[in-house]
């Protein structure tokens, strides 16, 4: 089973699973991206994942679905091409051998999922989380509250340490130095950063992240460091009897304003 992220849009990933005969893919705006690398290939495409319902995340659902006859999975509470196999947390969404589960991470969108497979022999365990978790970053909170997106992001970090991060988007890079600015001291973060930009000098993608490394240097999973509160806290002015809350969502507006 091998994972590769196809790229669509200006920087969206479509990732795909396959074995060499068959695939998956997750969340596809775009059809022609999917279609060559089938045909590239030799693949035929079993079943498309879908995160949520925002327009690069399923606008290629309908004409992938319609030629290749593959089963689409998304969210239950939300809006996507139907037909479409309704999944919430705890449901199962079973393709080639896999075993997908659910968890329900609302915030981006009300209804937003992600789908967790387990180590097996496709190798480290690995998330499809769309616009929730971002390397070195987290979606905009276009439908949801920061407490809920809060919860999101820590139900992700509960994951196994080496899950391989697939998100949504190419964001790194802008994700970074926001998170640079946030915690100016963290040297991991400062040599994540650096190899990031030699893939990305490289045109190679910064994704799969990891789990782990997501945890010491994504600001928005690590708003109760003393470090990144701290910058919060003198950043937007918060009063000291903030709670945990507040300092995210002060963290996420201040990403809103950062250029
Ligand atoms: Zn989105
Ligand atoms: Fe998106």
């Amino acid at each position: 089973m091998t994972l590769v992220p196809l790229p669509a849009f200006a920087d969206n990933y479509i990732w795909m699973l396959q074995d060499g005969r068959h695939a998956i893919v997750v969340d596809p705006g775009q059809a022609p991206p999917v279609f060559d690398a089938l045909e590239r290939h030799g693949l035929q495409l079993a079943a498309i994942l879908v995160t949520h319902h925002h327009a690069d995340h399923t606008g290629g659902v309908a004409a992938l679905r319609d030629a290749t006859g593959a089963k689409v999975f998304g969210p239950a509470s939300e809006t996507v091409p139907q037909p479409c196999i309704p999944l919430k947390q705890g449901d199962t969404a079973e393709v080639l051998g896999l075993r997908f589960e659910v968890i329900d991470i609302p915030g981006h969108t009300a209804g937003h999922i992600a789908f967790f497979l387990p180590a097996g022999d496709h190798g480290e365990p690995i998330v499809f989380c769309g616009d929730t978790l971002f390397s070195g970053g987290c979606g905009r909170l276009f439908e949801g509250t920061p407490a809920q997106m809060l919860s999101s992001l820590d139900a992700l970090a509960r994951l196994p340490g080496d899950t391989r991060v697939c998100c949504g988007h190419e964001y790194t890079l802008s994700n970074l130095k926001f998170a640079a600015a946030v915690e100016p001291g963290n040297t991991e973060l400062a040599r994540y950063r650096a190899a990031c930009e030699a893939r990305r000098a490289r045109g190679e993608p910064t994704l799969p992240s990891q789990l782990d490394t997501e945890t010491r240097i994504n600001p928005f999973l690590r708003s109760r460091e003393a470090s990144v509160q701290q910058a919060v806290l003198a950043h937007a002015r918060l009063s000291a009897k903030a709670d945990e809350v507040d300092v995210f969502a002060a963290l996420r507006q201040w990403k809103n304003d950062f250029r």
